[in-house]
């Protein structure tokens, strides 16, 4: 059989179909995803010594002749040992396995073999402890050195699931390695020059299989150029794009900005007032504004996208403010209906339907959504607030000047362009203001979102106090619960957030983190159950039946249908419910003032981000809020990340710590930190970072099509996720 690129990997050899389901789960079907499958980490064996240079605990290859191998019960464990003596030229090494009986069998006294590990002494003398082996194949054509898999040279180490193995793998990219030189090389060859890199195909047989760790050393640095390359020309497509277009130059009218901002109830940050400043500035200019503004919870975002929109309006252009949730675009429905009283606005989201200023009579046959449509296309409604799946809707906007997008940085090529075709300005892209809760810390903004602007909002409005955030013993939980009780007493609310929905639910998660020891004996396959842990459902039943049954608890999580959530929102926003028991959907946005406790369970679930944005549940009125961790951990890391988030309230320096201990997938989300197909490069890469800045910059799209496709083909794997 002949192999090729595409060829499933259940018809390689020696694949199974158990085998082939696994490799799945590792997102692995062909051969060209196996040759994508980078190794996380390398063992070095190519030190090949003679048995007289052996030292403990060195990690060294040795190749001998076996005198003797047998399989022995070992007299306490019930397990068997392999013994074996290797000879060559200089001496005798012991060498042992355990429980791996087939090893006698393969190897047979007088065979050549190669043995990678390390040797340790006891009282007999040195003894090399389970090491790979591997047979010398005589074959003339090869160097020796090369032809090794599993010993003698650079082993490459793969992250795998429960029931393969390292050897097993490593075989599996032996058969398909000869394919790298088939894939195509997607750089254009003045950028593989002025980057000095290595050619695609040498590159995916360096990473794994290197000669030396020159070359590993070379292959690394091109594909985490690749990986980084992408991002940056998406960027520059986006900053090219949207030099191509005209946008509506907005007027700042100073005299009804000032009048709106002395009608607020508070007194604007010196940040909010740089923050508009520099969007108002921006809205100026004949060309699309692509900003971000970038703000911790409870910042105050909102007010300054307002003056923005304000803006717009006055200038007699249509705004559009899009949000990730339903709840989030009504609280912004509610908050802008505050702002801006005299505007018409409209609420337009999959299963709700409002507009202010104007009313809607249901004249039209379709019913009330194609009126609020019409009317969002003649211009009747000056500002329209919904949630990003508007964007899919066939709304059509009239003269639409502005588009705020909330909590979600990407928005794609394809998206401003569909947008600009209905934005009913012709000739015209409207500006765009992105918002973000989530702290981005420099060298990330740099890699993700070199094509945006960034206004930032540090100080938070006066008069807030500080979340007292303590880490609570499972000792002191009734005291939490008494805690709470007092709160509720006093007129608060409490949230109770949970990181499962239910425990029937629970998948069972193997987490086997993949060890470096041979054929898997060893590896330790960690077995998470996750019923052990809390869940909203059975939190619910308990706190409602046992701990407070006389207080008034609710539960709120993703699966359950959009009126519920509504409703259970809305009660909980009333004061309806003194106790919130939720999962993570409270986590962006929605504003509950009288909220004071924040109770999280199994904490060390959550990124350090994601528990300062439950964290910023609360604490947004004048008095005191708490947030109270649980945790059954006994991880040391876990707990180090927990303790310094109960000292630390800077969302800027909480994802800084957890960028360093966790890395932006984790911390981000795989999808939205654009790291996904990340399997090499980091945010340490800061000087390839700027290198494919700089390459990026300029590029002439038209010329080089294939890099057009490969940035559009990447925007499509992204938006699947
Ligand atoms: P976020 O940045 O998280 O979106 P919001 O815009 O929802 O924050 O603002 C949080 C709360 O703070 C709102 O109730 C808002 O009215 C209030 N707020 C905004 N700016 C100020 C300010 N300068 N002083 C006092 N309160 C403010
Ligand atoms: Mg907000």
């Amino acid at each position: 059989m002949s192999l090729a690129l595409d060829t499933p990997i259940a018809e390689l050899n020696r694949v199974g179909r158990v085998a082939a389901k696994r490799l799945q789960h590792l997102r692995v079907e062909t051969a060209r995803d196996l040759l994508f499958y980078f190794p996380f980490r390398y063992e070095d064996f190519s030190r090949v010594v003679c048995v007289k240079d052996v030292r403990d605990h060195e990690a060294v290859t040795v190749k001998g002749k076996i005198e003797l191998i047998a399989n022995k019960r070992s007299s306490r464990q019930r397990t068997i040992l392999t013994e074996a003596l290797v000879a060559d030229d200089t001496g005798r090494l012991r060498v042992v396995w355990f429980g791996q009986p087939f090893i006698a069998k393969n190897l047979r006294v007088g065979d050549m073999v190669y043995l990678s590990g390390s040797v340790s002494s006891d009282m007999f003398g040195r003894q090399m402890i389970s090491p790979a082996y591997e047979r010398e194949i005589r074959n003339s054509k090869f160097e020796i050195r090369n032809s090794t898999t599993h010993t003698a040279r650079i082993v490459p180490i793969y992250s795998i699931t429960a029931g393969l193995t390292q050897k097993q793998m490593r075989f599996l990219l032996k058969q398909v390695i000869d394919l790298a030189k088939e894939i195509e090389e997607w750089l254009p060859e003045e950028i593989l020059d002025r980057a000095d890199l290595i050619l695609l195909p040498p590159a995916l047989r360096a990473i794994h299989f290197p000669a030396d760790a020159d070359e590993l050393k070379q292959a690394e640095r091109r594909l985490k150029f690749d990986e980084l390359f992408i991002l940056q020309l998406r960027a520059e497509m986006i900053r090219q794009s949207l030099k191509q277009v005209k946008a509506p130059a907005l007027h700042f009218k100073e005299q009804e900005t000032r009048a709106f901002v002395a009608s607020l109830p508070f007194i604007l940050t010196k940040d909010q007032k740089i923050a508009a400043w520099e969007i108002l500035r921006d809205l100026e200019k004949a060309e699309p504004m692509n900003r971000m503004l970038e703000g911790d919870v409870g910042s105050g975002k909102t007010v300054v996208a307002a003056m923005a929109l304000y803006n717009c309006v006055l200038n007699g252009y249509q705004g559009v403010m899009l949000a990730p949730t339903e709840i989030l675009a009504k609280q912004h429905f509610g908050s802008l209906e505050q702002l801006l009283p005299e505007w018409k606005l409209a609420l337009l989201t999959a299963e709700e339907l409002s507009a202010i200023g104007y009313r809607l009579s249901a004249k039209f046959t379709r019913g009330k959504r194609e009126e609020l449509k019409s009317v969002i296309a003649t211009g009747d409604i000056q500002i329209v607030i919904g949630t990003h799946a508007l964007l899919q809707e066939d709304v059509h906007f009239h003269r639409l000047g502005l588009v705020v997008v909330d909590e979600q940085q990407r928005f794609g090529v394809d998206q401003r362009q569909a947008l600009r075709e209905r934005a009913g300005a012709p000739g015209l892209a409207p500006h765009f203001l992105s918002m973000s809760a989530t702290p981005i810390p420099r060298t990330l903004a740099l890699t993700l979102y070199g094509d945006l602007d960034i206004s930032l909002i540090k100080e938070k409005p006066a008069g807030r106090k500080e979340i007292k955030t303590r880490v609570v013993e499972p000792k002191n939980r009734e005291k939490a619960y008494q805690f709470i009780r007092e709160q509720v007493r006093t007129g608060r609310q409490c949230f109770v957030i949970c990181p499962l929905i239910s425990n029937e639910q629970g998948t069972r998660h193997y987490g086997g983190q993949a060890g470096n020891k041979e054929n898997g004996e060893t590896r330790n396959l960690k077995l998470e159950i996750w019923d052990d842990k809390k869940s909203v459902l059975s939190e619910y039943e308990k706190l409602s039946q046992k701990i407070f049954p006389d207080l008034k608890v609710g539960y709120l999580h993703g699966k359950m249908k959009l009126k519920e959530k509504d409703e259970t929102m809305k009660k909980f926003v009333a004061g309806e419910l003194d106790i919130l028991v939720s999962t993570s959907v409270v986590e962006v946005g929605v504003d509950i003032p009288n909220a004071s406790v924040m109770m999280i369970e199994d904490a060390e679930r959550f990124g350090l981000a994601q528990l300062h944005q439950f964290r910023g549940r609360v604490g947004r009125s004048e008095q005191q809020s708490y947030g109270l961790l649980f945790t059954a951990t006994d991880s040391q890391k876990a707990l180090e990340r927990l303790s310094y988030f109960e000292k630390n309230t800077d969302g800027f320096k909480l994802a800084e710590y957890d960028l360093a201990a966790r890395g932006p997938g984790e911390v981000y989300g795989t999808a939205q930190s654009g790291m996904m197909n990340f399997k090499l490069a980091s945010l340490r890469d800061t000087d390839l970072i700027k290198l494919a800045r700089d390459l990026a910059r300029g590029i002439d799209f038209v010329k080089h099509a294939t890099l057009k496709e490969r940035v559009k083909e990447w925007e499509r794997i992204v938006h699947l996720e």
